[in-house]
């Protein structure tokens, strides 16, 4: 039943979903703001830093895909970073933008700095632990189906891999590259194992 007494239909739950989850964003996204402009960093100066926090170095075109940015914007964010000394380049003068980009110490002790400060406000305490993990399943399949829809560039969550075996009547969910259990918990958002399921 809905909040008034009517019962709901599923495009009035699709909403409130939807609205739900754009709010959090908006409140994490001021938050970011918030720890960015104190580093003196752009939002997406931030984001890149955050993403190369893992010490995979990407290309400039990488990095705008998994931002989901245009490679002009998130190139003129790397040039700042790289001005402050948080990021280093090979440079290749005749093509800067395939050039691999990684953090240096300075941009990795700023990494860490941002996570620890924006660790209480992701640290998720509502609901049991079985809830957050069938919100995180049910999340990584919206992030799949938008990522159908043309919406997502890049995702590398263990619902869009190859190797992942979901659960069947008798058996329980594995990574089958991995050879271990995957309970949702244990779901990956950005799995650096990750192989797209082959069309
Ligand atoms: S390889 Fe990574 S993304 Fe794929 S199923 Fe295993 S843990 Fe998930």
């Amino acid at each position: 039943m809905g909040d008034n007494g009517t019962v709901n239909h599923g495009s009035d739950l699709d909403r409130k979903v939807l609205a739900a989850v754009e709010r959090l964003g908006r409140a994490l996204r001021a938050a970011r703001q918030e720890v960015a402009t104190r580093h003196e960093v752009s939002l997406l100066g931030l984001s890149v830093i955050e993403t190369l926090a893992n010490g995979r170095p990407r290309r400039v075109g990488d990095l705008a895909a998994e931002l989901d940015v245009s490679q002009p914007t998130v190139s003129d964010a790397v040039t700042a970073l790289d001005k402050r000394g948080l990021i280093q380049r090979d440079r290749d003068p005749t093509d800067l933008r395939s050039t691999p980009v990684a953090l240096t110490d300075t941009g990795t002790r700023l990494a860490a700095d941002t996570a620890t400060e924006l660790g209480p406000l992701l640290a998720a305490d509502s609901g049991t632990e079985v809830d957050r993990a069938t919100t995180l399943r049910v999340l990584l399949g919206e992030i799949a189906r938008l990522q159908a829809a043309g919406v997502i560039t890049v995702n590398r969550s263990c619902l869009t891999c190859r190797h992942y075996q979901p659960p069947g009547p008798r058996s329980r969910a594995r990574c089958l590259l991995l050879a271990s259990p995957l309970p949702d918990r244990d779901l990956r958002v950005d799995c650096p194992e990750h192989e797209p399921i082959p069309a």
